[in-house]
């Protein structure tokens, strides 16, 4: 590791305050089980000058029941999520996916706000500099993303152009599902966002002296269906090689409305508009899962390793919409 200096917040104004003043050379520290190993291994673009660690501020850790939304601040731990009977009653679907991130140790101390900034696991560009120097991928200034024509198994099947890379966060795509918004405190004051805008191809649309404060679900009115698909090729710890996370509205087995979202094809979580369209009052069945499935995938363009995502979206798609493991 470089040597830098190191802030224990005690304000979201402070944190902001010192954000500012480093001008994008400063980094935030939550739980720090990313950003640890980024700052160890020498990933990002430029090396920060300070580390503002904002675990030091009171009150960003809790779940809150409102009457329509609940309120989960940036601090809240993946475990404090998984424990909380509240979310298991109203979002099985956000337990679920907590659940699959990582090891209970890294749960213990992941904290939600972390979970939605971290970083890419893309392979070029994690590549570490201790062994044998940084690849200067697209997403670090160079002119090409390394993916197009190497090993691109894990990489964006939709919509990607100059950077490949895709948003690693399980969380993200349940939030996108849940229709989910993200408070963000900065310099000019506090804005809301909803996860569904947060991302753009190369990271969040952070500004330098921004953070995340606090997460609001809206309660699904009326009762939907949750459910959180992903499939990992190891099964204990493993990121997503594609997850599906979707709330299908139900009118005994007609299909008012839905919200079918996929992980890890993608920059940002993927919103499958075309099959929620197709699914609206529609009864499901073996047949509109296929057809739902197909227009998810509609216009996905592989590289010459990951056509296989593309089926494995598919099928999580096909099992979302029937409501099978
Ligand atoms: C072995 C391993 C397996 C993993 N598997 C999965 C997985 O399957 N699925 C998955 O989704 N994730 C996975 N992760 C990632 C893990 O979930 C994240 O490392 C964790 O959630 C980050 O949270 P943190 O609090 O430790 O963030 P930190 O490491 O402290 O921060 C991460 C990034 O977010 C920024 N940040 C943190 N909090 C805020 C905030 N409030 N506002 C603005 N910026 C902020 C930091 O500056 C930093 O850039 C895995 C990690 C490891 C090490």
């Amino acid at each position: 590791m470089k040597s830098f200096v190191h802030f224990n917040t005690r304000s979201v104004d402070e944190a902001i305050h010192l954000l500012k003043k480093y001008e994008g050379k400063a980094k935030i520290n939550a739980g720090g089980t990313d950003l640890l190993g980024v700052l160890k291994d020498r990933i990002l673009p430029e090396y920060p000058e300070a580390i503002i660690n904002i675990k030091t501020i009171p009150g960003l850790s809790m779940i809150e029941d409102g009457e329509e939304k609940i309120l989960i601040g940036a601090l809240t731990t993946l475990a404090d999520i998984i424990n909380s009977s509240l979310i298991e009653k109203t979002f099985p679907l956000l337990k679920e996916a907590a659940l699959s991130v990582a090891s209970p140790q890294i749960r213990n101390v992941a904290t939600i706000g972390g979970n939605l900034c971290q970083d890419t696991r893309c392979w070029y560009y994690r590549y570490p500099d201790g062994i044998g120097g940084r690849i200067n991928c697209f997403r670090k200034g160079g002119k090409t993303c390394p993916a197009v024509s190497g090993e691109n198994q894990y990489h964006a099947v939709i919509g990607a152009k100059k950077c490949y890379a895709v948003c690693p966060s399980d969380l993200a795509v349940a939030l996108t599902a849940l229709g989910a918004n993200l408070t963000i405190a900065g310099q000019k004051g506090v804005r809301t966002i909803p996860v569904e805008e947060f991302y753009h191809p190369l990271g969040n649309t952070l500004s330098p002296d921004e953070m995340i404060t606090a997460i609001h679900i809206p309660k699904p009115f009326p009762v939907a269906r949750q459910t959180f698909h992903k499939f990992t090729l190891r099964k204990p710890i493993d990121f997503a090689v594609v997850s599906v996370s979707s709330l299908i509205f139900l009118d005994q087995e007609i299909c008012t409305s839905s919200r079918i979202v996929l992980g890890a094809v993608a920059s940002a979580p993927f919103r499958a508009y075309k099959a929620e369209e197709f699914l609206k009052e529609k009864k499901l069945s073996a047949k509109t899962a296929e057809e739902a499935a197909r227009l998810a995938l509609d216009g996905s363009k592989p590289l010459a390793k990951n056509a296989y995502k593309v089926e494995i979206a598919k099928t999580l798609v096909k099992r979302a919409v029937q409501g099978t493991e």
